[in-house]
């Protein structure tokens, strides 16, 4: 396992939890850049708060992309098990 691969969850659960990890650091952003404006950034950061949403926006999509192959299993597992 290489070293990048080695934070990125290994089971649903996981999976479920990053989800949920990059969903609050998007929501942080979001309330952030509507807090202290779009154009505004953190005195510590180069990023501005556009470019910062823009950001967590990808890893959440990246986050649910590898968790819909989960939900889309159990789906089908329930529909399999349906009288
Ligand atoms: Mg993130």
């Amino acid at each position: 396992m290489s070293a990048e691969n080695k934070y990125l969850p290994q089971d649903r659960n996981g999976r479920f939890f990053r989800a949920i990890e990059e969903a609050g650091e998007f929501l942080q952003a979001v309330g952030k850049g509507g807090r202290f404006g779009f154009d505004n950034r953190h005195p510590d950061r180069f990023e501005t708060n556009a470019e910062e949403i823009r950001r967590e926006l990808l890893d959440l999509r990246v986050a649910l992309d590898a968790l819909l192959p989960d939900i889309d299993a159990e789906i089908a597992r329930q529909k399999a098990a349906a009288p």
